[in-house]
């Protein structure tokens, strides 16, 4: 096995903000294949970190032990049209679920900003997408097969072992593989996104208004404009039509916008006014497109980034963003942030670990571009970001870099510990942990 297991490999997330080189790097097609990993793992002492499609903005995947790639491992294992649900191999991207789950007339409910991520990566940290009655990706799974530390394959699902299917749904990869996953998805359905630019008071005096009239109400808020984008997506029988604007959100929206960027890196007193420039002429025009479902939830997030998000209970939301906006504001001459900031809203759910554990939640999700790579110092934006949402009862997305440590996480999360004990007993030695692992579940 170790003959395939690659020395020297340079794993990189997708922004290029963290890197490891793992001791071995495998990528296995088969079950039979992840077994034998652990085995020898065990048999070395080694740990063992499984990685999905790279795309957490964190050190979560991290490791200097082995490193289990699972793209290859994404089969369709079956297809009921009669329960609409899906059996599949955890390593598959989501791009090619929507594929084929469409080819079969079926379509997951709510989905995130992209689809190459993996089902069982997107399923680990809690991946989201916006809808008021709708849940965290991993709140629409039935069943899971789970390969724990010992190399048994636990198949869990409500109806057999509710807690420990509760604490793998979303389990930062700390319980062990999931080999399998099945989904409950529904009928394939159309949306009609309507986009259209209002103001930051508007929003914040009627949030619920907004929140509750349609089924996907997000919005994006331009810091320096006083305006925000709001969107609203339902289903629809209308026709497809899709804008043509690829010209412009190509050229415009990327390039030029990140060459802006980059040239700000040198004069940061610019930013402000490239968010108002960009907000004038490319995001204010707003309109109405009708698309299958996934090509809707989808959208673009150009270029890399340094992000931060967190979730807080929604009836916070607009004290949040009210604090949020006053203080970039105060702020403008000295210290200026990026833009959009992203607002989106999540359904409670009873997950162990989901940041929506037990209650309705409001995302705010802060960015810092890096331009052609070039670094942009956001730490003191990340602090009083991360105090604000603390205080109002917050809790850190899984897959974005925060540093929450257990002893904070305890008093933001109902069930951590009943988290942390099914995990001892499933992992007692550690083969899953590493640094991250170690930090939030404070394992010496
Ligand atoms: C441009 C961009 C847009 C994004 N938009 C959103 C968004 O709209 N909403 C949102 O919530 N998040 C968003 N994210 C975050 C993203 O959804 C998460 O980082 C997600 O976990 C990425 O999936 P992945 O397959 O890349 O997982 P990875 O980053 O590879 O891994 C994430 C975790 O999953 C574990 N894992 C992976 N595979 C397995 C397995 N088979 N068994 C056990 N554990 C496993 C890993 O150990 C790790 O703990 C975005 C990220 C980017 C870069």
């Amino acid at each position: 096995m170790a003959e395939w297991g690659i020395k020297g490999y340079l794993f990189e997330n997708w922004a290029q903000t963290y890197k490891c080189i793992p001791e071995l790097y495998f990528t296995p097609k088969t079950k039979e294949d992840v077994i034998q990993i652990l085995e020898q793992a065990r048999a070395g002492g080694k740990t063992v970190r499984a990685v999905g499609g790279a795309r957490s903005p964190s050190d979560i995947c991290c490791t200097d032990g082995y490193m289990i790639d699972m793209q290859r491992m994404d089969s369709v294992i079956d297809v009921c049209a009669e329960k609409c649900q899906i059996t599949v191999e955890g390593g598959v991207m989501l791009t090619k679920l929507n594929r084929i789950l469409e080819e079969n007339g079926m379509a997951i409910s709510v989905l995130g900003a992209i689809s190459d991520i993996t089902l069982a990566g997107a399923m680990a940290t809690g991946t989201h997408g916006s809808g008021a009655q709708y849940g965290v990706l991993a709140s629409y799974v039935v069943k899971l097969e789970l390969l724990t530390a010992s190399g048994e394959v636990m198949t869990l699902s409500r109806e057999k072992d509710e807690d420990m299917f509760r604490a793998a749904a979303v389990s930062l990869g700390a319980l062990g593989i999931i080999l399998t996953v099945t989904l409950q998805c529904e009928k394939a359905f159309k949306l009609c996104k309507t986009s259209f630019t209002t103001t930051m008071d508007d929003v914040l005096e009627n949030l619920e208004v907004h929140v509750r009239s349609s089924e996907h109400f997000r919005f994006m808020w331009i810091p320096y404009t006083g305006h925000v984008i709001a969107t609203h997506a339902n289903r629809t029988d209308k026709k497809i039509a899709v804008h043509s604007s690829w010209f412009w959100e190509t050229l415009v929206g990327y390039h030029m916008l990140e060459f802006m960027l980059w040239i700000s890196t040198y004069f940061t007193s610019m930013v402000p006014y490239i968010a108002r420039f960009m907000y004038n002429i490319l995001w204010r025009h707003g309109g109405e497109m009708v698309d299958t479902s996934y090509k809707v939830f989808n959208f673009n997030c150009l270029f890399k980034q340094y992000v931060n998000e967190w979730s807080i209970p929604r009836s916070q939301a607009v004290l949040v963003l009210l604090e949020l906006q006053e203080w970039i504001l105060a702020q403008e001459h000295r210290l200026q942030v990026h833009f959009p900031i992203e607002v989106r809203f999540v359904k409670a759910d009873d997950l162990l670990l989901s940041p929506c554990s037990e209650i309705d939640s409001c995302y705010i999700n802060i960015i810092m571009f890096r331009p052609y790579g070039r670094d942009t110092p956001h730490q003191e934006y990340w602090d009083k970001y991360e105090s604000i949402m603390k205080r109002a009862g917050g809790r850190p997305h899984w897959a974005k870099a925060h540093r929450e440590t257990a002893s904070d996480l305890r008093k933001m999360y109902p069930h951590f510990e009943q988290f942390c004990n099914i995990r001892s007993s499933l992992d007692p030695h550690g083969l899953f942990l590493n640094n991250y692992l170690k930090r939030i579940l404070e394992y010496k």
